[in-house]
């Protein structure tokens, strides 16, 4: 007896530690033995529920979309076909943590020593996580396509004008010429943004942190962005500090992250308009806060949520330039994961936005 008890009270451990809900059944329908995962799951109580018959323990339970019911119809009739099969595989909707999860699900019929017919075991396996990433995977690549093709298409188009002498004159050759640099460039810059994106999220990324003056380094970014912002008549005005600062950074990477919000600034504000930016300490939070206010269109509230998510490109700015949707993505990649900073928006429609960092 002390024997069988050991022996019981091990295999109990054993399922105690498996994290996918498992159930095990006897002839009767009626529960065995079943794990913490199971019981959450199902919300019974461990304790109560060994020889409750199944249909009860599993009673409409999970938002009262019908899985309990149904897994517990599914027991029994594996039970009574066990002559016939003795494995089985379903997939099940499930309410579980507020949402509608989904359960890979699999019964197998226990069959004793004598042949005879011993139980049931349910195995429920939860691949909503597994299934998202797996939708993201291919939603990635597909956008990658898209993106990668609409420059790619321009740029073939103009060269194959050119090939063809449809240009007559030099102006309107060296306009497509222009044409298709500037595409090239673009299709570049997509495809430089998406392979330092995965390099970040892969932790392949060698990120050389040192002391870097960031006053110098947003001079050099409004420098840059300077002629962009008069073509479209934008002030750019300088409010770094005069203060010098100095943080433990790769440099590059912080570069690349503040050019970024300085050119969304100028490409989503509409001519003559002010884009400012600035630098300044917060003794509070011991922090350097890098901001880029601008006058230009502000952003909805229902998109405000995903502007940082990859290709995400908000509906009503679409037209006022172009570009993919992963600068901001990098951007937070870059501060937040790499710096360990915080990225800081705000806006209003038809008043403006500020974006920046801290860190
Ligand atoms: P994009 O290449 O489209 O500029 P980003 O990831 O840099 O991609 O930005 C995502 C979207 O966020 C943009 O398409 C734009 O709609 C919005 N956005 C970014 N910065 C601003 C800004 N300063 N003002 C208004 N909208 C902005």
């Amino acid at each position: 007896l002390r024997l069988a008890d050991a022996q019981r009270r091990q295999s109990q451990i054993m399922l105690q530690g498996i994290s996918d809900a498992v159930l095990i059944t006897d002839g009767f329908d009626e529960l065995l033995l079943a794990n913490p995962a199971a019981a959450t799951l199902f919300s019974f109580d461990l304790a109560a529920a060994t020889k409750k018959p199944i249909t009860m323990l599993l009673a409409d339970k999970c938002g009262g979309n019908g899985g309990g019911p149904r897994l517990a119809a599914d027991i029994s009739d594996m039970r009574q076909n066990h002559a016939r099969t003795n494995r089985r595989t379903a997939e099940y909707q499930l309410h579980s943590d507020g949402k509608l999860r989904t359960f890979s699900v699999s019964l197998s019929c226990v069959i004793d020593n004598s042949d005879q017919f011993a139980g049931v075991v349910a195995m429920l396996h939860d691949r909503t996580r597994e299934d998202e990433i797996s939708k993201m995977k291919t939603d990635f690549v597909s956008h990658v396509s898209h993106e990668l093709r609409t420059p790619l298409s321009s740029i073939k188009a103009y060269a194959e004008l050119l090939v063809d002498g449809e240009a007559q004159d030099d102006k309107t050759r060296s306009e497509f010429y222009h044409i298709i640099q500037a595409e090239a460039d673009r299709l570049s810059r997509l495809i430089d943004n998406i392979l330092n994106i995965s390099r970040i999220e892969s932790g392949m990324t060698r990120v050389h942190k040192k002391p870097v003056a960031l006053n110098g380094l947003l001079k050099q970014v409004l420098e840059v962005a300077m002629p962009s912002a008069r073509d479209k008549q934008i002030t750019l005005v300088d409010q770094v500090s005069p203060v010098f600062f100095s943080v433990d950074a790769d440099r590059d990477m912080i570069y690349q992250a503040a050019l970024n919000l300085v050119s969304n600034a100028i490409k989503y504000t509409p001519a003559g308009g002010t884009v400012r930016v600035s630098l300044a300490a917060e003794d509070a939070t011991n922090e350097l806060l890098i901001l880029v206010s601008d006058t230009g269109v502000g952003i909805p509230a229902e998109a405000m949520k995903h502007l940082f998510e990859k290709f995400y490109r908000v509906e009503q700015n679409k037209n006022m330039a172009k570009g993919s949707g992963l600068g901001l993505n990098l951007t937070q990649q870059i501060v937040e994961f790499i710096h360990k900073g915080r990225m800081i928006v705000s806006s209003e429609v038809g008043k403006g936005s500020t974006f920046g960092f801290a860190l």
